[in-house]
C-alpha cells in the first residue's frame, strides 16, 4: 500500500465507529424509522438549523457561530435531498470534529482535511440510511435504489452507494458507477 494510502488509512476512523457514533446520536434524537428527521437530530445536538441565501458557488450548507454555539446554514433554494445530505454532512462535522469547525469556505486543501471530508460524508450515510433501517427496508420493498430513496430521502445516488457498501445492490448493472467524493 503506497504510503500516503496508508497514512488515509490511519487518520481516518473505521466504517464500524462512524456507525456507533451514528446510532447513538439517532437513539438520543428517537429517531427510529425513515425518512431520519434531521430537526429533531438537529435539536438534540442543540444545534440550530438555519435557512440562508447562500451564494450560487458556495456549498449547500456550513456551520456557523451562534450566539454560545453553533448553527448549521443551509441554502434555501437547493434540491430538498441533497440539502438532506448536506445538512447531515455538516452535523458529521460537529460531531466528529469538535473544534475544528470550519465553514467549508476555503476548500480542501491538504491530506487532513481531506480526510475530514470523507469521515463527515461516510458519517451523513450513517445518518440517512442507518444500515438497520437499510436491511429491513431491503427485505420490505427488494433493493430498488429508486424507491428506497423515495423512502429515505435521499439521492438515488446516495441510496445507490450505500446498497452497494452494504453488498445489497442487486443488479449492479443498473446502478451507477462508482463516483469518487460522493454527491
Ligand atoms: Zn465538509
Amino acid at each position: 500500500m503506497p504510503v500516503r494510502e496508508f497514512l488515509e488509512t490511519m487518520a481516518s476512523r473505521t466504517r464500524d465507529a462512524l456507525r456507533r457514533e451514528a446510532e447513538r446520536l439517532l437513539q438520543a434524537a428517537g429517531a427510529t424509522h425513515e425518512p431520519v428527521s434531521l430537526r429533531d437530530v438537529v435539536s438534540a445536538l442543540n444545534l440550530s438549523l438555519v435557512e440562508a441565501e447562500r451564494e450560487p458557488f458556495s456549498c449547500e450548507a456550513a456551520l456557523a457561530p451562534l450566539g454560545d454555539g453553533f448553527a448549521v446554514s443551509v441554502r434555501s433554494n437547493g434540491g430538498e435531498r441533497r440539502r438532506r445530505f448536506s445538512i447531515a454532512h455538516e452535523i458529521g462535522h460537529f460531531v466528529l470534529h469538535p473544534g475544528q469547525a470550519r465553514y467549508e469556505r476555503g476548500g480542501v486543501v491538504n491530506e487532513a482535511m481531506r480526510a475530514r471530508e470523507r469521515e463527515a460524508n461516510a458519517f451523513a450515510a450513517e445518518l440517512l440510511m442507518p444500515e438497520h433501517l437499510v436491511r429491513q427496508a431491503v427485505l420490505e420493498d427488494g433493493a430498488d435504489a429508486r424507491r428506497l430513496a423515495d423512502r429515505f430521502e435521499v439521492s438515488v445516488a446516495a441510496m445507490s452507494l450505500r446498497l452497494r457498501r452494504l453488498g445489497l445492490a442487486e443488479r449492479q448493472s443498473e446502478l451507477l458507477p462508482p463516483s469518487r467524493q460522493v454527491l
